[in-house]
């Protein structure tokens, strides 16, 4: 059956949807003006009908385990961390709880840790130039939001996106959106490349787009650690648990001008795993699944994916494995100009450091996608697929020492390679941030802020992303981006 908006009243009751907190007030709104003695009574009473009091130590404040809460988020790494520190920065700090469950505190597996750091304006889709715009700008002002000593080792370096003669048209297409939006880039034509790039070979090149301002790299980890403990500052609590299953119960919704409707099995629940093994419930009003790669498996314990009508639809978002691999040329290695070059084989190399060491990566063919069980390296990955590419592309490179590798795991869409954001159409209290493919740690400053305006004010407020929400898979309308890497 085809499913279109006006037919589907369940999409249609995105549209009016609004939240309460857990104790019945609407969450879009904020308490203006209250008296500050009224203020503190509340969140003292709320505390304590709660149970979910604040312990004070010497020189540390914990939190009892919370049974219940506003907001739960399932994955707390830079996305899910940038949406608990969104909610908290847009509203009163106190007016609703937010809790982190992340089941690995040394996020020793997870995407954001094991990225490599790119931030550049180069894509297709004006949404992905938008949120990577403002990823620059929230690294540039980092110092504001969070003290001098914030710090994400932000590398300034333009990206060079190579076109072939097949290619050439979207990338001037692309080079001109870009720069409608407010990113500054040059096209280059063949012979303009290899003035700035003499040890670059472009005989099959047609065009390349260099990135003048706003790209780089930085050290995401710092990124993760500031939206973590930034968000922590402002209330947002963390867990260490892993969720395993969900709680559910029968809702009668009021629509505004629509008949009374009855949405069945609504969550209220996260079952969360301990450490230990023990069991233990949080009851939420609303939850974010920011699970990174995990995100399709936590939606299936919502019947995503295996349930009847729209819940027959997965969450496509599972493990791909991706190596990044780090090597030495030791003799005419290209210089400090180097930028962070994307050919257009899909092979990419930067310069790491300064003195001759080199990062590189590709995205493997369907049929050479590696096993994701475990984040093993395939070493010949590099001789047979990459190292060719490099070697073709710059002469330099025909002599290099691999040094060292790592895998990680892209939080992969296999229904369009882009990121999913926004509320899923068949429960009223669950929304989604994941998929980006590639491209997430630099639009997680843009990603929790736009969650937040979903749930907080009802809509996109900065950046219009209704184009990413589930809608596109339901509807089968794939929103493709030409720029992924
Ligand atoms: C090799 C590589 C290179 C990359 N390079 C770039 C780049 O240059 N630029 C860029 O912008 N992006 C890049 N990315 C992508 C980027 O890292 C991701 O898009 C981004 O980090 C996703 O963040 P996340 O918070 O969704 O996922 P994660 O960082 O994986 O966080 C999800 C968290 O959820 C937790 N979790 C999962 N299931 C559960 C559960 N059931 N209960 C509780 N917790 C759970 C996990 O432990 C994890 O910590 C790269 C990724 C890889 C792997």
């Amino acid at each position: 059956m085809l499913l279109t908006k006006a037919s589907n009243p369940s999409i249609r009751l995105l549209l009016k949807r609004t939240f309460h907190n857990k104790n019945g007030k609407l969450l879009q709104r904020e308490r203006r003006g209250e008296n500050p003695i009224t203020r503190t009574g509340r969140i003292l009473l709320n505390d304590l009908k709660t149970g979910y009091k604040i312990i004070t130590n010497p020189g540390k404040i914990t939190k009892r385990f919370p049974s219940e809460t506003d907001i739960v988020v399932i994955g707390g790494g830079a996305i899910g961390s940038s949406i608990a520190y969104w909610l908290k920065e847009k509203s009163n700090v106190d007016s609703f709880d937010v809790v982190v469950v992340e089941k690995d505190t040394s996020y020793s597996k997870s995407s954001t840790c094991l990225s490599v750091g790119g931030l550049r304006q180069q894509f297709s889709l004006s949404e992905n130039i938008q949120m990577s715009l403002f990823g620059h700008e929230f690294i540039r002002t980092l110092k504001t939001r969070f003290g001098p000593h914030a710090d994400v080792a932000f590398t300034p370096h333009g990206y060079l996106v190579l076109a072939s003669e097949h290619g050439a048209d979207q990338l001037l297409e692309n080079a001109q959106l870009q720069k409608d939006l407010g990113a500054i880039n040059v096209v280059l034509e063949k012979h303009q490349i290899k003035e700035r790039f003499p040890w670059m070979n472009v005989d099959d090149v047609a065009l390349g787009c260099l990135g003048l301002e706003k790209e780089g790299w930085f050290d995401p980890w710092s990124l993760l650690k500031l939206l973590q403990t930034g968000s922590e500052k402002k209330g947002a609590q963390y867990i260490n648990g892993e969720v395993v299953g969900f709680e559910f119960r029968d809702v009668d919704m009021n629509i505004e001008g629509v008949q009374k409707y009855n949405t069945a099995d609504q969550p209220s629940a996260v079952v969360v795993k301990m450490p230990d093994g023990e069991l233990k419930t949080i009851r939420f009003s609303l939850c974010v699944i920011a699970a990174g790669a995990e995100s399709g498996k936590v939606a299936e314990k919502l019947r995503i994916g295996t349930g009847q009508g729209i819940l027959s639809v997965p969450l496509p978002v599972e493990r791909r494995k991706r190596y990044v691999f780090v090597f030495d040329c030791e003799k005419n290695a290209p210089g400090l100009n180097t930028p962070m070059t994307i050919d257009y084989s899909g092979a990419y190399f930067r310069r790491d450091g300064l003195g001759g060491k080199f990062i590189c990566g590709l995205s493997p063919d369907a049929e050479n996608e590696p096993d994701t069980k475990d984040l093993e390296v395939n070493y010949e990955f590099f001789d047979q697929h990459v190292w060719p590419l490099l070697a073709r592309r710059v002469d330099a490179f025909n002599a290099v020492k691999v040094k060292g590798a790592w895998g990680g795991f892209y939080e992969y869409n296999s229904f369009d390679e882009n990121g999913i954001i926004g509320p899923h159409p068949a429960f009223t209290n669950v929304y989604i941030a994941t998929g980006f493919s590639g491209h997430g740690i630099q639009q997680s400053p843009a990603i929790g802020r736009a969650v937040s305006e979903l749930i907080l004010d009802g809509n996109f407020q900065s950046i219009d992303l209704t184009r990413l929400g589930f809608d596109r898979m339901l509807l089968m309308k794939p929103l493709l981006e030409a720029g992924i890497i």
